[in-house]
């Protein structure tokens, strides 16, 4: 196991999700059970339907589950109050999706202002702008930039809040592969040199390589999980 890996930072149990009534309804997740560590980069695959998006919701605290639970740091999110959840979304947590989310009429500045705590940090929006090369791009509008750039103000917003557990909706579903692979090596440096827990959601089985453990996931269960002692580096994975 990497040797940096501490605790478990999430753990999910017996976990839930029903959508619809009666003839319609639909067992989006039907027990499903994980555990991810602080820092480790983690990768949920499978194809589209499986319970991926409905599962990274439900852990970033965006809907409820229908049964099981969701411990972060050992404390059951199911038993946040209003505020608390709030809180939860807000520092804990940060999204990042497949179709970036930015705002059009604001900067990239604003952009990332939206979640900013800086609280902890008077300069946290300036350093994660930096953080992710987009230091020139600061005044741009989202229509002014590329996909790439795009998904990394997206990624920088995220982190913004001063998340440890950033949650990635295929993030590079929207990009070409030589961006796809820019946005992949980024995720990677935050969880190897910034210890952020990072977990990638993706159909494609290549890029599961990178990560330091893998579920599959097919009708709403875990079919498959494994430790990979070594995880191929973004650079190296090809698809
Ligand atoms: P994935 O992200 O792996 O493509 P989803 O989590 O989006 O899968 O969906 C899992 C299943 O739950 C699918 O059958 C999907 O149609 C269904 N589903 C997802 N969201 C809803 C919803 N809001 N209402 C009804 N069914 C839903
Ligand atoms: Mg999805």
């Amino acid at each position: 196991m990497n040797g940096k890996i501490k605790g478990c930072i999430l753990q999910v149990r017996d976990l839930h999700k029903t959508y619809g009534t009666g003839d319609n309804q639909v067992r989006a997740l039907d027990g499903v059970d994980l555990d991810i560590y602080e820092g480790e980069l983690f990768v949920i695959l499978g194809s589209s339907g499986s319970g991926k998006s409905t599962l990274l919701n439900m852990i970033g605290g965006m809907d409820a589950p229908t049964g099981g639970s969701i411990l972060f740091r050992g404390k059951e999110i199911g038993r946040f109050r209003d505020r608390e959840l709030t809180d939860y979304r807000k520092k804990c947590i940060g999204f990042v999706f497949q179709s970036f989310n930015l705002i059009g009429e604001l900067n990239v500045r604003e952009n990332v202002e939206l979640t900013a705590n800086t609280k902890n940090d008077p300069h946290i929006v300036d350093n994660m702008i930096e953080l992710m090369g987009l230091t020139e791009k600061k005044k741009s509008y989202p229509s002014q930039l590329s996909g790439g750039q795009q998904q990394r103000v997206a990624i920088a917003r995220a982190l913004a809040g001063d998340a440890d557990l950033l949650l990635c909706d295929e993030p590079t579903g929207a990009l070409d592969f030589e961006t796809g692979k820019q946005i992949l090596r980024q995720l990677e440096r935050l969880s190897r040199e910034h210890g952020k827990t990072v977990v990638i959601v993706t159909h494609t089985r290549e890029i599961a390589q990178m990560g330091d453990r893998v579920i599959t996931m097919k009708d709403g269960r875990v079919v498959d999980s494994y430790e990979n002692d070594e995880p191929v580096p973004a650079e190296r994975i090809d698809w």
